[in-house]
């Protein structure tokens, strides 16, 4: 099989090119190893992947149209993986037209290369902040989610849409994966976990917003990988599914594990809340055990120290 990974040098992209390497694909990846976090750690996450004559990388902007329609035009692609995008929260809130501009106009072009290049399979990456603030958990994906609480929340509601959109007119089948907070090694430097073991490791306060109630849904990155993988495989027509561990950890004993596991104490500042979080996440996995039979196995007290252990042996990637 041959697959684009958009996003390829990213957290979940370059774990994802590894998996469908070691399953015997031939994978090309697009990035533009831009400056959200240090471009150095991208980089890292794909050297072992060059060594491999089936792993081609491809340095470029996905909204670019010429070296893009190249790429299309360079092989035949047995699917899309579409991860490329900003990705977080908070910077929407001061960013919006740029989340705008690479989520779904990035997506928006990548859909419609897939048309033209006839590619027969799309997977997109969505999220579980389309449900907003509602604590109506937990999430189904029959869910009235048109009220997104962050620019990247509806940029990427806006993706899903307009992926059901090209399926209407053109057939493309599309699947979309809401991922639930997604850990472990190479997590980007941005996401909680990772920098609350970097505060951690280094003696510094720990700032935590709200009262520490809130609670996510966290998703060992080896299920997300199971995830996508059998999306792949499995896409028809256009679907969504949730993909969690279907377990909710506040944000108080998350800190806890990350102490167990880096054996210090957090010295935690406690702050208000933060716009464009949400109080809860927590994944209804039903229709994915249903039909994408998928089953995480990875509860948070194993996966936390599994993190830390690579967290310790990089200190460079922190
Ligand atoms: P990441 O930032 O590590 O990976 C995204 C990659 O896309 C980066 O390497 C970046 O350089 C690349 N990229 C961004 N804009 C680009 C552009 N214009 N052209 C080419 N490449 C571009 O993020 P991640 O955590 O691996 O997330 C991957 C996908 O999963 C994203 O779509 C994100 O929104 C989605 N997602 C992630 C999580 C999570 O918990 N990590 C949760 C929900 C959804």
């Amino acid at each position: 099989m041959r697959l684009l990974v958009t996003g390829g040098a990213g957290f979940i992209g370059s774990h994802f090119c590894e998996r469908m390497l070691q399953r015997g694909c031939d994978v090309a990846a697009v990035d533009d190893f831009n400056d959200y976090y240090d471009p150095r750690i991208k980089r890292r996450n794909v050297e072992s992947l060059l060594q491999n004559k089936r792993f081609r990388l491809f340095e470029a902007d996905i909204l670019d149209p010429v070296p893009m329609e190249d790429l299309f035009k360079s092989r035949a692609f047995d699917a899309v993986v579409h991860l490329a995008a900003r990705a977080g929260v908070r910077p929407s809130i001061e960013q919006p037209m740029l989340y705008q501009k690479v989520n779904v106009e990035g997506t928006t072009h990548l859909l419609d290369l897939s048309v033209r290049h006839g590619v027969p399979r799309f997977v997109l990456a969505s999220s579980s902040s389309v449900y907003g603030s509602t604590r109506s958990v937990p999430f189904k994906e029959s869910a009235n989610v048109d009220f997104p609480v962050s620019p990247y929340a509806a940029t990427k509601r806006a993706c899903e849409i307009l992926a059901y959109t090209t399926h209407f007119l053109h057939g493309l089948p599309v699947t979309c994966l809401r991922f639930f907070t997604v850990y472990g090694p190479r997590q980007r430097p941005d996401m909680a976990i990772h920098k609350f073991a970097r505060l951690i490791a280094e003696g510094k306060p720990v700032p935590m917003f709200g009262d520490g109630t809130t609670a996510r849904d966290y998703t060992y990155i080896d299920d997300i990988l199971d995830g996508i993988e059998k999306s792949v495989e499995r896409a028809s027509g256009y679907r969504i599914y949730n993909l969690g561990e279907s377990r909710t950890t506040e944000l108080r004993r998350l800190i806890g594990l990350l102490e167990e596991a880096l054996g210090k104490k957090a010295d935690i500042r406690q702050l208000g809340e933060q716009p464009g979080d949400v109080p809860i996440t927590f994944a209804d996995i039903s229709l994915a055990e249903r039909e994408l039979d998928y089953r995480p196995r990875v509860a948070v007290e194993d996966g936390i120290p599994r993190f830390v252990e690579w967290f310790l042996r990089n200190p460079s990637n922190a």
